[in-house]
C-alpha cells in the first residue's frame, strides 16, 4: 500500500478517465431526459457544427485527441452517434482526486497488510474524542464536528482561525473517502474544544475549563497537543480527576528536546502520571530531535512531516509532538470502539503493551511506537463475544515456555487475522462457520498451520506452540583470484553462513552481498549450498581495493543473528 499510494498520488493528473467506451451503436444511457456531458469522437477532424446541428452545446474542442465535449440531450447524442463522421459518443464521468494515506497513519497500522484488516474490526465508531486545541474548521475531509465549546469566551464558537486544531483533528479522524488524507479513526465522534486562541495561545484556565467541559459532556478521549514547561496544581488536579472519572488523556510530550536527547524536558500536562505523554518519531523510526525526553515519555508516534487537514478545505504538512499525540489518541479510540467494555486504564495498558520497540532509549520512546493493529487485536482478545451468526477463534501462541507477543494469526482465504498481546493471547471475531486453515507466525519462529472448525455463535480455541528458529550468522568472507588477465582478474567472493549455536554450516540461506570498489559496486544474491557456502564472481575486475559486505541473510527456518559483516581485499 505504501508504494502504491505514492504512485497514485504522483498520478494526480486531471486525466479524463471514461468508465466505458460505448460504441456508436450502443448508447444505452440515452434513456435519461436531462442534458448530459458527452465526448464526441470523430473519425477525422472534429466538426463543432455537426455537434451543434444535433443540439449540442460545445464545451471544449480537444487538440490532443479528435474529440469535442458537449452538453446535449441523450436522444440527440444517440442520433449523432449514428453519423458516419462519428467514431463514438461516450458519457463524461467524474474523476476524483485520490486519497492519500499519510505515512504516519500507515506506520501506526504496522505492516501494510494489516491496515484494512484492522479497520474491519474498528474504525473508532461512536467513540467521543475531544480535541482541546485552537478549534476545528469545517472541512470536507473531516467528520462533521459533533459539538464543542470555546473555553476562552464560554461560547460554542469553536472554529479554528489557526489551523493547528484542524490539523490535529485530521490525523485522528480525516474521512475515508476519495479525497485528501485519511486519519487513524475516521468514524469517531469529533468534538472541538477551543482552549487556544487563533494565535495558538491559551492558559491553564482555558485548558482546565476545556477538560471540565470534556468530563461534563461524556468525552472518552481527550487529545491535548499543547503544553507548558511549568505545571500547576489546578491543571494536575483537573487531569487526575478526569482520569479518575474514566477519560483517557493523551498529550504532546513537547518540542523542547535537544539533538542528543538529554535531560528531562517533557511538558505539562503530558508530564502528569494521569496523562499519556507522546513523543515524536520520524519516517526512519528515529526520535525527532525536537521531541522532548524524560522518564515521563510513555509512547512515541509519527510527528515529522505529517500531512493533514487545515482550514479552507486544504492540507498542510506540519511537524511536532502535536502531530504525534493525535496518532495515539486515534489508536485509543480504535481500541475503545473494538471493545467498549474496557476501562481507560485497560486501554492505556493495551497501548503500552502493544507498542513497537523502536530500539530507542526509554526516555525517548517510552513503551515504543503506538501500533493500531496490535492494539485492536489485543482489545479484541480481551473477550468480546462473537457477533450473532458468526463464530470466533481464540487462543494463545507460545514458544513452548513463554508467550509470544506480536505473533500474527491469519485465517487463510478470509482476510481475518489476530495479533497476540503481551500474554500471547489472540482473538479473531466475525468468523463465518466452516473449516479453516489458520497460520500463526512470529519473526523469531517457524510458522505453523493448524485446522480449525468454527460454528455459529461459538468460540473455538486454537493454541499454537511455535518452534524458535535457530540463529545464523555470516562466517568467513573469502576472496580468491580465479583467473588473471593482466591488470584485471575474475575474483570470487565466498560467504559462509553458520548456525550461531553450534557453528554448523547452514544450507539454503539466501545471502545478499555488496562489493564496493572505487570504480563501481556490485550487488549479489545467492543461496548457500550444503556446505554453507555461496560464491559470487566479479568478472574481469580491475586492480584496487574491494570491500565485500553481507547485508542480509534470509532463511525459511533460521533467523539471522549478526548480518552485517565486511571483508577487504586488494587486487594488486
Ligand atoms: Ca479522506
Amino acid at each position: 500500500m505504501k508504494i502504491l499510494t505514492r504512485i497514485i498520488i504522483t498520478l494526480l493528473l486531471m486525466v479524463f478517465i471514461t468508465a466505458t467506451v460505448a460504441s456508436a451503436s450502443d448508447v444505452s444511457w440515452s434513456q435519461a431526459e436531462e442534458k448530459v456531458t458527452v465526448f464526441v469522437g470523430f473519425n477525422g477532424a472534429p466538426d463543432a457544427g455537426l455537434v451543434r446541428r444535433f443540439g449540442g452545446e460545445v464545451r471544449r474542442e480537444f487538440t490532443l485527441v479528435p474529440v469535442i465535449s458537449a452538453r446535449m440531450n441523450p436522444k440527440a447524442a444517440e442520433a449523432l452517434a449514428k453519423n458516419p463522421h462519428i467514431r463514438y459518443v461516450e458519457l463524461d464521468t467524474p474523476v476524483y482526486a485520490l486519497q492519500e494515506v499519510p505515512w504516519g497513519v500507515d506506520r501506526v497500522f504496522g505492516p501494510e497488510d494489516y491496515f484494512f484488516p484492522t479497520w474491519n474490526y474498528s474504525r473508532g465508531a461512536g467513540v467521543k474524542v475531544a480535541v482541546l486545541d485552537t478549534g476545528i474548521a469545517n472541512h470536507p475531509d473531516l467528520p462533521v464536528v459533533s459539538g464543542g465549546y470555546n473555553a476562552l469566551d464560554g461560547t460554542d464558537r469553536y472554529t479554528d482561525g489557526n489551523g493547528h486544531g484542524t490539523h490535529v483533528a485530521g490525523t485522528i479522524a480525516a474521512l475515508d473517502n476519495s479525497i485528501g488524507v485519511v486519519g487513524v479513526a475516521p468514524e469517531i465522534r469529533l468534538y472541538a474544544v477551543k482552549v487556544l486562541d487563533d494565535s495558538g495561545k491559551g492558559s491553564v484556565e482555558s485548558v482546565v475549563a476545556g477538560i471540565e467541559w470534556a468530563v461534563n459532556n461524556g468525552m472518552q478521549v481527550i487529545n491535548m497537543s499543547l503544553g507548558a514547561s511549568s505545571g500547576s496544581q489546578t491543571l494536575k488536579d483537573a487531569c487526575d480527576i478526569a482520569y479518575a472519572k474514566g477519560l483517557l488523556l493523551v498529550a504532546a510530550a513537547g518540542n523542547n528536546g535537544n539533538p542528543p536527547g538529554k535531560g528531562d524536558n517533557v511538558n505539562y500536562p503530558a508530564k502528569y502520571e494521569s496523562v499519556i505523554a507522546v513523543a515524536a518519531s520520524d519516517e526512519a523510526g528515529k526520535r525527532a530531535t525536537f521531541s522532548s525526553t524524560g522518564p515521563d515519555v510513555e509512547l512515541i508516534a509519527p510527528g515529522v512531516k505529517v500531512k493533514s487537514t487545515v482550514p479552507g478545505g486544504t492540507y498542510a504538512t506540519y511537524s511536532g509532538t502535536s502531530m504525534a499525540s493525535p496518532h495515539a489518541a486515534g489508536v485509543a479510540a480504535l481500541v475503545w470502539a473494538a471493545n467498549s467494555s474496557l476501562s481507560n486504564l485497560e486501554v492505556r495498558e493495551i497501548l503500552q503493551g502493544t507498542a513497537e520497540d523502536l530500539g530507542l532509549r526509554a526516555e525517548h520512546q517510552g513503551y515504543g511506537l503506538v501500533r493500531a493493529d496490535r492494539a485492536v487485536a489485543a482489545a479484541l482478545a480481551l473477550g468480546v463475544p462473537p457477533e450473532p451468526g458468526y463464530g470466533a477463534i481464540q487462543g494463545t501462541v507460545t514458544d513452548g515456555t513463554s508467550p509470544l507477543a506480536g505473533a500474527s494469526v491469519v485465517v487463510k482465504d478470509t482476510g481475518l487475522f489476530g495479533v497476540t498481546d503481551e500474554d500471547g493471547r489472540y482473538f479473531i471475531g466475525h468468523v463465518p462457520s466452516g473449516s479453516f486453515e489458520v497460520v500463526a507466525s512470529h519473526p523469531d519462529c517457524v510458522p505453523a498451520t493448524r485446522q480449525v472448525s468454527v460454528s455459529k455463535d461459538a468460540t473455538a480455541t486454537l493454541d499454537f506452540v511455535l518452534i524458535r528458529r535457530p540463529l545464523m550468522q555470516a562466517g568467513d568472507i573469502r576472496f580468491a583470484v580465479a583467473k588473471r588477465y593482466g591488470s584485471f582478474a575474475d575474483i570470487t567472493v565466498t560467504v559462509v553462513v553458520l548456525d550461531s549455536a553450534n557453528g554448523a554450516p547452514v544450507s539454503g540461506a539466501k545471502v545478499s552481498v555488496t562489493v564496493a570498489h572505487e570504480s563501481r559496486n556490485w550487488a549479489f544474491l545467492g543461496n548457500t549450498k550444503s556446505d554453507g557456502t555461496v560464491t559470487f564472481t566479479l568478472k574481469k575486475a580491475p586492480t584496487g581495493a574491494y570491500t565485500a559486505t553481507v547485508t542480509d541473510i534470509a532463511h525459511e527456518t533460521y533467523v539471522w543473528d549478526e548480518v552485517v559483516k565486511s571483508q577487504e581485499f586488494v587486487l594488486n
